[in-house]
């Protein structure tokens, strides 16, 4: 059975699939040719990331030879979900691949942002010879997390794995969610030891009262979680992130609220125009950002692949 990965697989998932028996094919094809070469290479399932589409009219093209898409990673806005599963095409993706990856990049944001590094990285090479006194000065006021309280905005996968971090790194947790059941999250040690502990959801205006730093990581895209109006309940000098979606941080009011001197800190992996930001969150002093590169690591990459695999080979086998 041949697999098309169109966008490419890690090397652990194609020898997975390989050794199970599938053939895999890692030709890029472009868009228009697709249905065509599908066809041609008798393909039954096809991967894809987020750069291909797969619409209704591919797979009408296709006419019930494709038998399962796979998306690796987790939006699957590119796939035409229902419609596919209405013609009893599997389609799956792998939303847990890649929490560990965004969780580490929360953190890094936040210890980053603490000690200023944004800033000094960028203004070491300028004038790291000329001003180190004013520099040393200028980021003397650093602070540690131990002990700070992080809040939580959507306690789902990469929400309770920035909870297993802050615990290890003696931080206070507070966290809202539309589900509010208490979650028993473990929190496993790399010596195979393992502690568990319960954590109850609380309303949102409790979080963003009593957070040093506010995280927010709701699924679904385009509702904004934070604006103007939650920003005013937070505390004075806290700090958000987002590597959630672009506008679940309405930027406006978050830049706003930077220049006004009510929040310290911002970090963002994630824009409201990507892929072309506004200027006037690109150009802010008081940002720390990255390119949404949140689930760009080589191991979430290799975990993609092989989550891939193992669902392709337990439903085509
Ligand atoms: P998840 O589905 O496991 O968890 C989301 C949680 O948010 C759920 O518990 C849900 O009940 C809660 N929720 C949804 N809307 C809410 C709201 N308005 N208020 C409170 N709670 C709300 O999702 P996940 O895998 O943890 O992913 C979280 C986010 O991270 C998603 O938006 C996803 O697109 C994003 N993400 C970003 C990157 C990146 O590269 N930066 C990578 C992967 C995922």
């Amino acid at each position: 059975m041949k697999v098309l990965a169109n966008d490419g697989i890690s090397a652990a998932g194609q020898k997975r699939l390989e050794e199970a028996g599938f053939e895999v094919d890692t030709t890029t094809v472009a868009q228009e040719q697709l249905g065509k070469y599908i066809k041609e290479n008798n393909v039954s399932a096809l991967l894809v990331r987020s750069a291909t589409k797969v619409r209704q009219d591919l797979m009408d093209e296709l006419n019930g030879q494709l038998k399962l898409i796979g998306r690796g990673g987790v939006g699957m806005d590119n796939i035409d979900v229902e419609y596919a599963r209405g013609k009893g095409i599997h389609v799956i993706n792998t939303p847990a691949a890649s929490s560990r990856s965004v969780a580490e990049l929360v953190f890094a944001h936040l210890f980053g942002m603490v000690r200023y590094l944004f800033d000094s990285n960028q203004k070491m090479p300028l004038e790291g010879d000329t001003q180190f006194k004013v520099l040393k000065k200028n980021y003397a006021a650093g602070i540690e997390l131990k002990g700070k309280t992080i809040g939580i905005i959507g306690f789902g996968r990469i929400g309770r794995e920035v909870a297993r971090m802050a615990y290890g790194l003696g931080m206070n947790i507070t966290v809202h969610d539309h589900n509010t059941e208490a979650v028993e999250l473990e929190i496993p040690f790399a010596d195979g030891q393992s502690l568990k502990t319960k954590i109850q959801p609380t309303d949102l205006k409790t979080v963003l009262n009593t957070s040093d730093f506010v995280t927010v990581h709701v699924s679904g895209a385009g509702k904004t979680v934070i604006g103007k109006k939650e920003i005013a309940m937070m505390k004075d000098q806290a700090g958000i992130v987002n590597t959630a979606r672009g506008g679940v941080v309405n930027e406006v009011d978050l830049i706003a609220a930077l220049e006004e001197g009510k929040l310290r800190y911002a970090a963002l992996d994630v824009f409201e125009n990507e892929p072309t930001p506004a200027m006037q969150v690109l150009m802010s002093p008081y940002t720390s950002l990255t390119p949404h590169i949140g689930a760009a690591t080589l191991e979430a990459q290799d975990r993609i692949g092989e989550e891939l695999a193992d669902q392709i080979i337990e439903l085509l086998k």
